[in-house]
């Protein structure tokens, strides 16, 4: 039957359609999604924080430091200028002389360890702005080529659009009843209305179709309908 087949055709320029619809939706929920730029900010913001970390750890070294280097100068220049009364008092300093060095000794250490943390810190916020930088750069080129793919579909669309209203034209004895029916059975079947006879089966539901309805569809006189509500369409 003729107006099955135009409701086939209609339904393939739908089909594109919907395709091209679903694809910008993609392109769309990429565009909303993407979060590697935010993910490779935070990484550049904790590596900004352990750096801070890192650069106010010295100050307080420093400032230790120069206390112990301050307590075992006075002790030298005790020992070294005299006026110590008794053995007692001397073996006093000279205990707590090596207690100053050998704290002196664990602070080089801390220091030591502070200025490779500060050295790691620093490397590690180099390199996440530069993956920040890369990210940047990959989303720019990622989103133009996305928006560029959008405006290509878009045309597509308005020029199946342009089809799809010609075609209607073309069949203007088409019952406006049965094109209603297919707009339904579009929106209830996933988008396939007019399902093909293939191998004997409703290629919608994929079920072998009674011999009478194959005999009724390929005859072409009347509109037939498959079990699973969907117009069968026998292509000669
Ligand atoms: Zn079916």
């Amino acid at each position: 039957m003729n107006s099955v087949r135009y409701l086939h055709e209609l339904q393939h320029i739908d089909l594109e359609i919907d395709a091209r619809v679903a694809a910008i939706e993609r392109i769309d929920e990429r565009l909303r999604t993407d979060d590697s730029i935010p993910l490779a900010r935070a990484v550049v913001e904790s590596r900004e924080s352990e750096v801070r970390a890192a650069q106010s750890a010295l100050p307080e070294i420093e400032a230790e430091e120069s206390d112990l280097n301050r307590r075992l100068a006075s002790i030298d220049k005790g020992l070294r200028v005299g006026g110590i009364k008794n053995q007692s008092q001397l073996s006093h300093m000279e205990e707590e002389r090596s207690r100053l060095l050998e704290e002196k000794s664990l602070l080089e250490e801390r220091e030591l360890e502070a200025m490779l943390a500060d050295e790691a810190a620093g490397t590690g916020l180099a390199e996440a702005r530069a993956e920040l930088v890369r990210a940047e750069q990959a989303w720019a080129e990622e989103s133009a080529n996305l928006s560029q793919e959008r405006i290509v579909l878009e045309a597509e669309i308005a020029e199946l659009h342009r089809q799809r209203t010609a075609h209607l034209e073309s069949a203007a004895g088409l019952d406006t009843e049965l094109l209603a029916k297919y707009e339904r059975l579009r929106k209830t079947r996933r988008g396939l209305a007019v399902a093909v006879v293939e191998n004997g089966m409703c290629s919608g539901c994929r079920e072998s179709l009674p011999k009478a309805t194959l005999q009724e569809c390929r005859s072409g006189q009347r509109v037939v309908y498959c079990s699973c509500g969907r117009i069968l369409y026998a292509p000669h």
